[in-house]
């Protein structure tokens, strides 16, 4: 579960003023839900997904994930809480150089997992995204669909509580975003917290789920209390 508590968050450069990209966003992502986060470019969602993931500090508010008040976190105990969190990117990030297995196992090795543990927990990930088959080939020979279910794989190979996804259909036809996003519902519904920022719009209209809209830094809509 991931909690906001009137966060803002103001970026100053030198010589060129300060810019709030968030201002004053309280929310609640509950364990098993799936919710989409939308707005125009510039609103501020990727600023909140940097907040969660611990790559920027908020300017003022608590943040909360899986229980952890991230304002008490010093610089040693940020992987700690990224554990927690799958993140799956528009572009998956993939490194063409290794295998899918590899690929997959990655967030294992780094955290120190045991080796046979590892093989168990990367043949379950790839299992669960339908490319259990591949797991000797290297990325560049799936097609882009696949390639993101492997970031899916990677992103949920440790079992992380919470699910960040940022434009994850951005560069998939409508068929192949609708599989990804029966993935998504899948983790929402073994309890996992879902949050996908997008603005494909096509997608949200086609799904009921959840709806946040940032609008110049402030949440403007939660769909489940202003219907739109
Ligand atoms: P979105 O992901 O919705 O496009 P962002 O969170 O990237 O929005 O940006 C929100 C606002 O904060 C924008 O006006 C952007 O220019 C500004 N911004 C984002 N990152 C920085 C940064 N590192 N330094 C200064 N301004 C930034």
């Amino acid at each position: 579960m991931i909690q906001l508590d009137r966060v803002s968050k103001r970026y100053s450069s030198p010589g060129m003023g300060s810019k709030d990209a968030l201002k004053q966003v309280s929310l609640t992502l509950p364990a098993g839900e799936l919710t989409f986060l939308t707005g125009h470019s510039g609103a501020g969602k990727s600023t909140l997904l940097k907040l969660i993931m611990m790559i920027e500090r908020p300017t003022a508010g608590e943040i909360l994930v899986d229980g952890i008040p991230l304002n008490r976190v010093g610089r040693s105990g940020i992987p700690l809480v990224r554990r927690r969190i799958g993140m799956v990117h528009q572009n998956h990030q993939l490194l063409f150089d290794r295998s899918v297995y590899d690929n997959v196992a990655l967030p294992l090795v780094i955290a120190g997992f045991p080796r046979a543990d590892i093989g168990k927990r990367v043949r379950a990930a790839l299992d669960k995204v339908g490319l259990l088959s591949k797991e000797k080939l290297n990325p560049m020979m799936l097609s882009g669909g696949e390639q993101q279910r492997v970031g899916i794989a990677r992103a949920v190979v440790n079992k992380p509580p919470l699910l960040l996804a940022d434009e994850p259909t951005g560069n998939l036809d409508p068929e192949l975003s609708a599989e990804i996003m029966d993935l998504f519902k899948d983790f929402a519904r073994v309890g996992v917290a879902v949050m996908i920022a997008t603005h494909d719009l096509s997608l949200i209209a086609r799904y009921s789920h959840r709806l946040l809209t940032l609008r110049e830094g402030h949440l403007v809509a939660d769909r489940d209390e202003t219907p739109v």
